[in-house]
């Protein structure tokens, strides 16, 4: 079995989360005992499948965090007729889970890069980029930071812009219980960090601020 939060050196020397393996037992006597202590009987007839369930249900929603970035954006490839002008996929919708709530969080994230030398990545792979990134216990900051890094790191672009635009239950249905708030995160990198200009142009192309 894989330890959780297994610490892996990565070829640069810099150390990575790895891949973890989801423990359907664990889970599953987990959830039997979150029953106990919600005063229900895991031995009345509508729960006696729920442990299993919860458990399925959690290995959905966590499955990228046994796979890593770069199974999806190691194969980059060189497009002779493409500029170096940007490329975008908008609206790449996700689901996540709060890592403080366990209860998920919704929502569509932007990508955005400024390829050198044409070096591009199928649009398909950067929606599994985001996944690898969403499906797993997150923190929306630290989700867009992980998905920029990510695409800084294996497509060696000139630069990178992830907006994430979120709802989170934990806030809809608890606690402060506003119902429409929406949060915002972005990550810029390389010359996107730095050009106000051209970050501006690229926000406006995800219609970011347009939305609301
Ligand atoms: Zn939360």
């Amino acid at each position: 079995m894989i330890a959780n939060g297994l610490l892996r050196a990565v070829p640069n020397g810099r150390p990575a989360v790895g891949r973890r393996e989801v423990d359907p037992a664990r889970v599953e006597a987990g959830v039997r005992e979150m029953l106990l202590g919600l005063g229900e009987d895991p031995d009345r007839e509508g729960l006696l499948e729920t442990p299993a369930r919860v458990a399925r249900a959690f290995a959905e929603l966590t499955f990228g965090a046994s796979e890593l970035a770069e199974d999806h954006l190691s194969r980059v490839f060189a497009q002779d007729h493409a500029g170096d002008d940007v490329v975008m996929l908008k609206g790449i919708r996700f689901v996540s889970l709060c890592e403080h709530h366990l209860l998920p969080f919704t929502g569509v994230a932007h990508v955005a890069y400024l390829p050198s030398h044409g070096r591009v990545a199928g649009l398909s792979k950067l929606a599994r980029t985001v996944d690898v990134f969403a499906r797993r216990l997150q923190m929306q900051e630290r989700l867009t930071a992980e998905i920029a890094n990510a695409m800084q790191e294996h497509l060696d672009p000139r630069g990178v812009a992830v907006v994430v635009e979120a709802e989170h239950s934990c806030l809809r249905l608890r606690g402060a219980r506003k119902e429409d708030a929406h949060m915002v995160t972005t990550a810029f990198r390389g010359a996107l960090e730095g050009d106000r200009g051209l970050r501006a142009e690229v926000l406006s192309l995800m219609g970011v601020g347009a939305m609301r």
